[in-house]
Protein backbone atom coordinates (compact mmCIF):
# COMPACT_ATOMS: atom_id res chain seq x y z
CA UNK A 1 0.00 0.00 0.00
CA UNK A 2 1.50 3.53 -0.89
CA UNK A 3 -0.49 7.16 -0.53
CA UNK A 4 -0.07 9.57 -2.95
CA UNK A 5 -1.97 13.27 -3.16
CA UNK A 6 -5.20 13.43 -5.97
CA UNK A 7 -2.93 16.40 -7.50
CA UNK A 8 0.22 13.72 -7.69
CA UNK A 9 -1.75 11.20 -9.85
CA UNK A 10 -3.72 13.65 -11.68
CA UNK A 11 -0.27 14.67 -12.96
CA UNK A 12 1.17 11.16 -13.32
CA UNK A 13 -2.05 10.37 -15.67
CA UNK A 14 -1.95 13.30 -17.57
CA UNK A 15 1.59 12.52 -18.30
CA UNK A 16 0.66 8.99 -18.92
CA UNK A 17 -1.99 9.67 -21.06
CA UNK A 18 0.26 12.03 -23.27
CA UNK A 19 2.94 9.20 -23.72
CA UNK A 20 -0.33 6.95 -24.81
CA UNK A 21 -0.80 8.78 -27.77
CA UNK A 22 3.02 8.77 -28.44
CA UNK A 23 3.35 5.41 -28.49
CA UNK A 24 0.18 4.62 -29.93
CA UNK A 25 -1.21 3.01 -27.28
CA UNK A 26 -4.91 3.19 -26.45
CA UNK A 27 -5.45 6.72 -23.69
CA UNK A 28 -8.19 4.77 -21.81
CA UNK A 29 -6.07 2.37 -20.85
CA UNK A 30 -4.02 4.75 -18.49
CA UNK A 31 -7.25 4.47 -16.94
CA UNK A 32 -7.45 0.54 -16.84
CA UNK A 33 -4.40 0.63 -14.63
CA UNK A 34 -5.84 3.38 -12.54
CA UNK A 35 -9.26 1.66 -11.86
CA UNK A 36 -7.38 -1.31 -10.27
CA UNK A 37 -4.30 0.31 -8.92
CA UNK A 38 -6.16 3.43 -7.56
CA UNK A 39 -9.37 1.99 -6.95
CA UNK A 40 -10.68 5.40 -8.53
CA UNK A 41 -14.21 4.63 -10.73
CA UNK A 42 -14.55 5.52 -14.49
CA UNK A 43 -16.47 9.05 -13.19
CA UNK A 44 -14.01 10.17 -10.70
CA UNK A 45 -11.13 9.64 -13.79
CA UNK A 46 -13.15 10.77 -16.84
CA UNK A 47 -14.04 14.05 -14.67
CA UNK A 48 -11.18 14.56 -12.64
CA UNK A 49 -12.98 13.86 -9.85
CA UNK A 50 -10.04 12.39 -7.20
CA UNK A 51 -8.12 16.35 -7.90
CA UNK A 52 -8.36 17.10 -4.72
CA UNK A 53 -8.60 14.66 -2.95
CA UNK A 54 -5.95 15.00 -0.18
CA UNK A 55 -4.91 11.45 -0.14
CA UNK A 56 -5.21 8.58 -2.70
CA UNK A 57 -4.37 4.76 -1.36
CA UNK A 58 -2.42 2.99 -4.17
CA UNK A 59 -1.93 -0.97 -4.28
CA UNK A 60 1.79 -0.23 -5.03
CA UNK A 61 3.47 2.91 -4.68
CA UNK A 62 3.60 5.33 -7.53
CA UNK A 63 6.98 4.71 -9.15
CA UNK A 64 6.13 1.08 -9.20
CA UNK A 65 2.89 2.06 -11.09
CA UNK A 66 5.09 4.01 -13.64
CA UNK A 67 7.03 0.93 -14.13
CA UNK A 68 4.53 -0.83 -15.51
CA UNK A 69 3.43 2.05 -17.49
CA UNK A 70 6.62 1.96 -18.94
CA UNK A 71 6.73 -2.01 -19.61
CA UNK A 72 3.26 -1.29 -21.48
CA UNK A 73 4.69 1.44 -23.70
CA UNK A 74 8.23 0.01 -24.41
CA UNK A 75 8.15 -3.37 -24.12
CA UNK A 76 4.26 -3.12 -25.35
CA UNK A 77 2.94 -5.78 -22.45
CA UNK A 78 -0.69 -6.33 -22.80
CA UNK A 79 -2.44 -4.25 -20.14
CA UNK A 80 -4.67 -6.81 -19.09
CA UNK A 81 -0.94 -8.90 -17.91
CA UNK A 82 -0.38 -5.67 -15.69
CA UNK A 83 -3.19 -5.20 -14.18
CA UNK A 84 -3.59 -9.17 -14.17
CA UNK A 85 -7.16 -9.21 -14.83
CA UNK A 86 -9.60 -8.87 -17.93
CA UNK A 87 -13.30 -8.04 -18.12
CA UNK A 88 -15.19 -11.04 -19.73
CA UNK A 89 -18.89 -11.83 -20.04
CA UNK A 90 -19.89 -10.77 -16.27
CA UNK A 91 -16.54 -12.19 -14.95
CA UNK A 92 -13.49 -10.04 -14.47
CA UNK A 93 -10.78 -12.87 -15.00
CA UNK A 94 -7.62 -13.41 -13.39
CA UNK A 95 -4.81 -13.76 -16.48
CA UNK A 96 -1.43 -14.09 -16.54
CA UNK A 97 1.52 -14.23 -19.76
CA UNK A 98 0.38 -18.71 -19.85
CA UNK A 99 -3.10 -17.92 -20.78
CA UNK A 100 -4.34 -16.05 -23.90
CA UNK A 101 -6.20 -13.36 -23.22
CA UNK A 102 -9.95 -14.21 -23.27
CA UNK A 103 -11.18 -12.03 -25.74
CA UNK A 104 -14.61 -10.25 -26.56
CA UNK A 105 -15.47 -12.19 -29.61
CA UNK A 106 -14.97 -15.10 -27.57
CA UNK A 107 -17.99 -14.54 -25.67
CA UNK A 108 -20.31 -15.08 -28.79
CA UNK A 109 -19.64 -18.93 -28.15
CA UNK A 110 -21.68 -18.89 -24.77
CA UNK A 111 -24.59 -17.00 -26.53
CA UNK A 112 -24.33 -19.97 -29.57
CA UNK A 113 -24.45 -22.52 -27.13
CA UNK A 114 -27.83 -21.04 -25.65
CA UNK A 115 -29.02 -20.89 -29.00
CA UNK A 116 -27.88 -24.13 -30.19
CA UNK A 117 -29.51 -25.64 -27.29
CA UNK A 118 -33.14 -23.88 -27.29
CA UNK A 119 -34.77 -27.02 -29.01
CA UNK A 120 -33.25 -29.71 -26.89
CA UNK A 121 -32.98 -27.87 -23.28
CA UNK A 122 -31.88 -31.22 -21.86
CA UNK A 123 -28.45 -30.96 -23.17
CA UNK A 124 -27.88 -27.91 -20.49
CA UNK A 125 -28.71 -30.77 -17.85
CA UNK A 126 -25.56 -32.67 -19.23
CA UNK A 127 -22.15 -32.82 -19.46
CA UNK A 128 -19.89 -30.00 -21.12
CA UNK A 129 -16.46 -29.95 -22.21
CA UNK A 130 -13.99 -26.76 -22.73
CA UNK A 131 -11.06 -27.71 -24.32
CA UNK A 132 -7.63 -25.40 -24.31
CA UNK A 133 -9.99 -23.64 -21.47
CA UNK A 134 -6.76 -21.47 -21.02
CA UNK A 135 -8.09 -18.89 -18.54
CA UNK A 136 -11.00 -20.59 -17.79
CA UNK A 137 -13.00 -18.39 -19.50
CA UNK A 138 -15.47 -20.74 -21.74
CA UNK A 139 -15.77 -23.02 -18.77
CA UNK A 140 -16.77 -20.45 -16.69
CA UNK A 141 -19.33 -19.00 -19.40
CA UNK A 142 -21.00 -22.31 -19.70
CA UNK A 143 -21.24 -23.13 -16.32
CA UNK A 144 -23.27 -19.67 -15.27
CA UNK A 145 -25.01 -19.76 -17.92
CA UNK A 146 -25.99 -23.67 -16.98
CA UNK A 147 -26.22 -24.35 -14.28
CA UNK A 148 -27.23 -27.64 -13.80
CA UNK A 149 -24.64 -29.16 -16.00
CA UNK A 150 -21.51 -30.47 -15.36
CA UNK A 151 -18.19 -28.85 -17.13
CA UNK A 152 -15.11 -30.37 -18.08
CA UNK A 153 -12.07 -27.45 -18.41
CA UNK A 154 -9.09 -29.24 -20.46
CA UNK A 155 -5.42 -27.43 -21.10
CA UNK A 156 -2.43 -29.28 -21.96
CA UNK A 157 -0.55 -26.33 -19.81
CA UNK A 158 -0.52 -27.16 -15.79
CA UNK A 159 0.26 -23.09 -15.52
CA UNK A 160 -3.11 -22.34 -17.53
CA UNK A 161 -5.05 -24.78 -15.69
CA UNK A 162 -3.85 -23.22 -12.65
CA UNK A 163 -5.07 -19.88 -13.54
CA UNK A 164 -8.47 -21.01 -14.61
CA UNK A 165 -8.76 -22.83 -11.36
CA UNK A 166 -8.51 -19.57 -9.58
CA UNK A 167 -11.10 -18.15 -11.58
CA UNK A 168 -13.67 -21.30 -10.96
CA UNK A 169 -12.41 -20.68 -6.98
CA UNK A 170 -13.07 -16.74 -7.43
CA UNK A 171 -16.13 -16.93 -9.05
CA UNK A 172 -17.50 -19.27 -7.11
CA UNK A 173 -17.79 -22.13 -9.55
CA UNK A 174 -15.74 -24.35 -7.99
CA UNK A 175 -18.06 -27.51 -7.66
CA UNK A 176 -19.61 -27.25 -11.44
CA UNK A 177 -16.25 -27.42 -12.93
CA UNK A 178 -13.79 -30.52 -13.29
CA UNK A 179 -10.11 -29.99 -14.20
CA UNK A 180 -8.45 -32.50 -16.59
CA UNK A 181 -4.61 -31.70 -17.36
CA UNK A 182 -3.44 -33.09 -21.12
CA UNK A 183 -4.02 -32.68 -24.41
CA UNK A 184 -7.73 -32.51 -26.48
CA UNK A 185 -9.58 -35.29 -25.45
CA UNK A 186 -6.76 -37.20 -24.51
CA UNK A 187 -7.50 -36.65 -20.73
CA UNK A 188 -11.19 -37.52 -20.68
CA UNK A 189 -9.96 -41.58 -21.82
CA UNK A 190 -11.65 -43.67 -22.14
CA UNK A 191 -13.74 -42.71 -24.77
CA UNK A 192 -17.78 -42.67 -24.12
CA UNK A 193 -20.79 -40.93 -26.11
CA UNK A 194 -21.22 -38.31 -22.86
CA UNK A 195 -21.07 -34.86 -23.53
CA UNK A 196 -23.65 -33.00 -24.81
CA UNK A 197 -21.56 -30.51 -25.61
CA UNK A 198 -18.20 -29.83 -27.14
CA UNK A 199 -16.94 -26.17 -27.00
CA UNK A 200 -13.59 -24.81 -28.07
CA UNK A 201 -11.60 -21.50 -29.13
CA UNK A 202 -8.08 -23.72 -30.14
CA UNK A 203 -5.29 -22.35 -31.83
CA UNK A 204 -6.05 -21.45 -35.08
CA UNK A 205 -3.39 -18.94 -36.86
CA UNK A 206 -0.74 -20.46 -39.67
CA UNK A 207 2.57 -20.88 -37.66
CA UNK A 208 3.92 -18.43 -40.58
CA UNK A 209 2.12 -15.63 -39.26
CA UNK A 210 3.29 -15.95 -35.89
CA UNK A 211 5.73 -13.41 -36.03
CA UNK A 212 3.80 -10.57 -37.61
CA UNK A 213 0.75 -10.01 -35.21
CA UNK A 214 0.75 -7.14 -32.83
CA UNK A 215 3.52 -7.15 -30.94
CA UNK A 216 1.31 -7.52 -27.98
CA UNK A 217 0.17 -11.28 -28.82
CA UNK A 218 3.16 -12.28 -30.74
CA UNK A 219 5.88 -10.89 -27.77
CA UNK A 220 3.36 -11.74 -24.85
CA UNK A 221 0.98 -13.95 -25.37
CA UNK A 222 1.71 -18.16 -25.08
CA UNK A 223 1.92 -19.15 -28.63
CA UNK A 224 0.68 -22.26 -27.70
CA UNK A 225 -2.84 -21.22 -27.58
CA UNK A 226 -2.06 -19.51 -30.95
CA UNK A 227 -0.21 -22.31 -33.10
CA UNK A 228 -2.22 -23.90 -35.27
CA UNK A 229 -0.01 -25.36 -37.30
CA UNK A 230 1.21 -25.27 -41.20
CA UNK A 231 -2.71 -23.93 -42.34
CA UNK A 232 -3.96 -23.40 -38.93
CA UNK A 233 -6.32 -25.86 -39.01
CA UNK A 234 -4.03 -28.52 -37.00
CA UNK A 235 -6.27 -28.52 -33.83
CA UNK A 236 -9.74 -28.02 -35.80
CA UNK A 237 -9.37 -31.19 -37.84
CA UNK A 238 -8.40 -33.01 -34.38
CA UNK A 239 -11.38 -32.06 -32.61
CA UNK A 240 -13.72 -32.56 -35.83
CA UNK A 241 -12.48 -35.81 -36.01
CA UNK A 242 -12.02 -36.78 -32.32
CA UNK A 243 -15.31 -35.11 -31.21
CA UNK A 244 -18.36 -37.72 -32.41
CA UNK A 245 -16.50 -40.75 -29.99
CA UNK A 246 -17.38 -38.30 -27.22
CA UNK A 247 -20.82 -36.31 -27.88
CA UNK A 248 -23.98 -37.80 -27.51
CA UNK A 249 -26.37 -37.96 -30.12
CA UNK A 250 -27.85 -34.38 -31.24
CA UNK A 251 -24.85 -33.24 -28.84
CA UNK A 252 -23.24 -29.96 -30.01
CA UNK A 253 -19.90 -29.43 -31.17
CA UNK A 254 -18.94 -25.81 -31.41
CA UNK A 255 -15.57 -23.76 -31.88
CA UNK A 256 -14.24 -20.26 -32.80
CA UNK A 257 -12.22 -19.99 -35.84
CA UNK A 258 -10.12 -17.57 -37.93
CA UNK A 259 -11.60 -15.17 -40.80
CA UNK A 260 -11.37 -17.11 -44.14
CA UNK A 261 -11.78 -21.11 -42.45
CA UNK A 262 -15.41 -21.12 -42.31
CA UNK A 263 -15.27 -23.26 -45.87
CA UNK A 264 -12.18 -25.90 -44.54
CA UNK A 265 -14.11 -26.10 -41.27
CA UNK A 266 -17.43 -27.07 -42.87
CA UNK A 267 -15.40 -29.27 -45.31
CA UNK A 268 -13.71 -31.23 -42.81
CA UNK A 269 -17.15 -31.36 -40.62
CA UNK A 270 -19.37 -32.84 -43.81
CA UNK A 271 -16.35 -35.23 -44.84
CA UNK A 272 -16.28 -36.66 -40.87
CA UNK A 273 -19.70 -37.96 -41.88
CA UNK A 274 -21.01 -37.83 -37.92
CA UNK A 275 -21.98 -34.49 -37.61
CA UNK A 276 -25.80 -33.00 -39.28
CA UNK A 277 -26.92 -29.11 -39.39
CA UNK A 278 -23.68 -27.95 -39.95
CA UNK A 279 -23.64 -23.75 -39.75
CA UNK A 280 -21.44 -21.16 -39.58
CA UNK A 281 -22.10 -18.10 -37.39
CA UNK A 282 -20.44 -14.14 -37.80
CA UNK A 283 -19.02 -12.41 -35.02
CA UNK A 284 -20.07 -9.23 -34.15
CA UNK A 285 -18.43 -7.72 -37.05
CA UNK A 286 -19.97 -9.95 -39.50
CA UNK A 287 -17.14 -11.92 -39.92
CA UNK A 288 -17.77 -15.70 -40.01
CA UNK A 289 -15.34 -17.32 -36.70
CA UNK A 290 -17.70 -19.98 -35.28
CA UNK A 291 -18.90 -23.32 -36.75
CA UNK A 292 -21.44 -25.33 -35.31
CA UNK A 293 -23.05 -28.74 -36.05
CA UNK A 294 -24.70 -31.18 -34.14
CA UNK A 295 -23.53 -35.28 -33.72
CA UNK A 296 -25.90 -37.30 -35.53
N1 LIG B 1 -10.39 -20.86 -24.05
C1 LIG B 1 -9.58 -19.71 -23.86
C2 LIG B 1 -10.21 -18.49 -24.50
O1 LIG B 1 -11.10 -18.63 -25.27
C3 LIG B 1 -8.16 -19.92 -24.40
C4 LIG B 1 -8.14 -20.15 -25.87
C5 LIG B 1 -6.74 -20.43 -26.36
O2 LIG B 1 -5.80 -20.42 -25.59
N2 LIG B 1 -6.62 -20.69 -27.65
O3 LIG B 1 -9.84 -17.38 -24.24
Amino acid sequence: MATVSGVELWQWRLAARQQAIEADVPVAEVDWLLQDIAGLDRLALRFDLFKDRRAIDLRIALSELNQLWQQRLQQRVPIQYLAGTTPWRQFSLTVSPAVLIPRPETESLIDLAIAATQPNLSLRDGQWVDLGTGSGAIALGLAATFPNAVVHAVDTSAEALAIAQTNARQMGFESQIQFHQGSWFQPLEPPGQLLSGVVSNPPYIPSAWLPDLQPEVTLHEPHLALDGGTDGLDCIRELVTTAPAYLISGGVWLIEMMAGQSAAVVELLQAQGHYRDIQVHPDLAGIARFALAYRV
